[in-house]
């Protein structure tokens, strides 16, 4: 069995009155990806968010590699390193070049050496297509070369989990392909352990090994990728990829 990285129990969310999740249970492997699936509204953000303590939660734990996350501020910045997150807005910082935006947290934050950063940059850089923008402005990029950076940005931190907040959601048609390639290179190549929520199904299919489906803050289906697109359990699942068709 392949070692445990996230586990996820009895997880429940309020903001203020509004239940927004609801025992949430799941557990997440080493080199697994598992796809977040559901309508809009259905909580997706609000969990992926929780995992890196962005938002805080309620009631239940999140175990990462088998030792409980106490919530105490320094314990989640320890933690965030070990949790990359891309959303769907890049949140690059404009006035920081493309090079200083990957430098800012590896150098300050793990105080690793700004040389040894800058090859690896470099080298990441050239992986999603972008070698030549180093000293490009945020706003000199497109929305899909943007999202390139920020994926890179979260891989300079050398995370064992990558999230993705529908990362592709506000990109131009033809930008899409590229960004879910990246993702797709990140797991069938370097066997990445990542949390994916998105809306674009086929990538989903090709992808997840394992599917949480969400709806109304519970999750309706924690299933094998393959089971859940070739047969969903319940009537909601299969209304929902036949609406995404
Ligand atoms: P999804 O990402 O699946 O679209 P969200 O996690 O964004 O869903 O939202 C889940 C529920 O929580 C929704 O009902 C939403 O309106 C509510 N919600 C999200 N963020 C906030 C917030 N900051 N304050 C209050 N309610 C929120
Ligand atoms: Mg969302």
């Amino acid at each position: 069995m392949t070692k445990e990285i996230l586990r996820v129990e009895n997880l429940n969310k309020y903001y203020g009155d509004r239940h927004v999740l609801h025992d949430i249970n799941f557990t997440l492997r080493e080199g697994e990806v598992l796809t977040l699936l559901g309508p809009s509204g259905s909580g997706k953000s609000t969990l992926i968010r929780c995992l890196n303590g962005l938002e805080e939660y309620n009631d239940g734990a999140i175990y990462f590699k088998n030792q409980k996350v106490t919530p105490s501020a320094k314990n989640w910045q320890k933690l965030r390193q070990k949790i990359g997150m891309v959303f769907q807005s890049y949140d690059l910082f404009p006035n920081l070049t493309v090079m200083e935006n990957i430098l800012l947290a590896p150098t300050k934050v793990q105080k690793r050496p700004e040389e040894e950063v800058k090859k690896e940059a470099e080298k990441l850089l050239a992986r999603v297509g972008l070698t030549g923008y180093v000293d490009s402005y945020p706003r000199e990029l497109s929305g899909g070369q943007k999202q390139r950076i920020a994926i890179v940005r979260a891989l300079a931190m050398h995370p064992e989990v990558m999230l993705f907040d529908e990362v592709t959601a506000s990109l131009d048609p033809e930008k899409v392909r590229g960004v879910l390639q990246i993702m797709t290179n990140l797991a069938k190549e370097e066997h990445k352990t990542m949390i994916i929520v998105t809306h674009e199904m086929n990538f989903a299919r090709q992808i997840a090994d394992q599917v949480l489906f969400l709806e109304n803050g519970q999750i309706l289906e924690n299933t094998p990728g393959k089971d859940f697109f070739a047969q969903p359990q319940t009537a909601r699942a299969r209304a929902f990829l036949a609406s995404m068709d």
